[in-house]
């Protein structure tokens, strides 16, 4: 049994998870919706990454503000955020405009709306709101994402404050409270290469129940709803972001082959938040600094969604065409800006775009009723928009170190996620 474990733990995760999910397409195709029996597996496996996420989000960040100069940061912060939001608005429009090229909606009727419950959509102006919890308990027991990135921040400025202050005892404090929180972010380390060592397990039990019960034949009727949005991601992974990199003068097939394993995490698991332990594991291997990857891949997975907004474009397209409205130019750019808010509010979990897809399509008058005819075949979407956010982060990560490296106060990394973590 010791063996077993041991040949198993040598094993490359990659090849793992690989294995996991094509094992639960076979066990998928192979015993239809009965294969359902292993969706507890996939289950699991969400909530042990769901467990990790809050604690790994308040800690990672709380450590990584204590470890830039207030300088540094609010600089890294200038670039991140321009960057996240020029991203975003070049997704929604590249899936408005692929979905033209396609026309997914054209031929198909209005959905039957009777099973279908579309989450209530807030509106921008509450999503921003909400940013500032009430209750910071209510927000961590809620696990609101948002929230939390706000709370760790402003946690983190002040001990980093307390640890400058001119009085000795104060120090001390700050100290402390600095060492309780690397302690903590260990320990959330360790259990996360538990976690991932269960992966493939999970990844089985996730593919063979979506498998089984979505089968190709939602596919067939809304098979070019999944074409125009994999040729959106395509556009965006294959063109923007390579085009990025080598402006920035990042190589663009090393960058690709070193952070594959977080792509791939993010295609089976469709969630950024869940991928982000291996996203900051894998930008580690592409040679981004810790100090710049501990902060912007935390925020990135929260907020930078570029595969959401190329859904949101897509989604949008899908309905006029259904329904017959013809966008105007006004109309088009106020759900680009919608569209973008709207992605910045998505949650990095599986199937969050269709809140914001509900958001967009209130604010542009269109039925949301067809966000439920999407979410047939959001299993198979969410997958390539997922794979694509992350992607957006960690390019967003290496340009932001690229431009860094340039500074003078630039040091070497001072942080390093423990080596044992990394499940192999
Ligand atoms: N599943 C996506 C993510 O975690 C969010 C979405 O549904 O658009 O990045």
């Amino acid at each position: 049994m010791i063996r077993l474990w041991n040949w198993y733990k040598q094993k490359s995760f990659i090849l793992k998870i690989t294995s996991g999910f094509i094992l639960g397409v076979i066990v998928g195709l192979l015993f239809g919706p009965a294969a359902g029996v292993l969706a507890p597996f996939g289950t699991l496996f969400l909530n042990l990454l769901k467990m990790i996420v809050v604690p790994l989000i308040l800690l990672t960040l709380i450590v990584s503000v204590n470890n830039s100069n207030p300088k540094e940061l609010g600089r890294i912060g200038g670039k991140i955020f321009p960057y996240y939001l020029l991203t975003t608005a070049i997704a929604v429009l590249l899936g408005i405009w692929i979905a033209k090229l396609i026309k997914p909606g054209i031929g198909l009727s209005m959905p039957s709306t009777d099973n279908f419950e579309v989450p209530d959509a807030p509106s921008t102006i509450e999503v921003l709101m909400n940013i500032v919890p009430t209750n910071i308990f209510q927000s961590l027991a809620n696990g609101d994402i948002l929230s939390i990135v706000f709370l760790a921040l402003i946690v983190g400025f002040s001990i980093s404050l307390m640890r400058h202050s001119k009085e000795q005892g104060m120090r001390e404090k700050g100290d402390l409270l600095l060492n309780l929180s690397e302690a903590g972010s260990e320990v959330t380390f360790r259990i996360l290469n538990g976690v991932l060592q269960y992966a493939p397990i999970g990844v089985l039990g996730i593919t063979a129940n979506s498998i089984g019960n979505q089968g190709f034949d939602t596919l067939q009727s809304l098979g070019k709803y999944v074409l125009a949005s994999y040729a959106g991601v395509a556009v965006q992974m294959f063109i923007v972001f390579p085009l990025i990199l080598l402006i920035f003068k990042v190589p663009v097939l090393r960058f690709f082959k070193n952070v594959r394993e977080a792509l791939f995490t993010a295609f089976v698991t469709c969630s950024s938040l869940g991928t982000l332990p291996v996203t900051l594991r894998t930008a580690k291997k592409a040679g981004i600094s810790d100090r710049v990857a501990n902060f912007t891949l935390p925020v990135g997975a929260t907020v930078n969604m570029n595969g959401s907004a190329i859904h949101f474009g897509v989604g949008v397209i899908f309905a006029a065409d259904i329904v017959g409205y013809d966008l105007t130019i006004g109309t088009i750019i106020a759900i680009i800006l919608t569209g973008t808010l709207a992605a910045v509010g998505t949650a990095g979990v599986p199937g969050a775009g269709l809140i914001g897809m509900s958001i967009v399509f209130t604010q542009a008058g269109l039925p949301i009723e067809i966000v439920g005819l999407t979410a047939g075949v959001n299993v198979i979407t969410d997958m390539v928009f997922t794979t694509c956010n992350v992607t957006g982060d960690i390019v967003g990560a290496a340009v932001v170190d690229q431009s860094e490296k340039k500074h003078q106060d630039y040091q070497a990394p001072v942080t390093e996620i423990p080596a044992k973590t990394a499940a192999k």
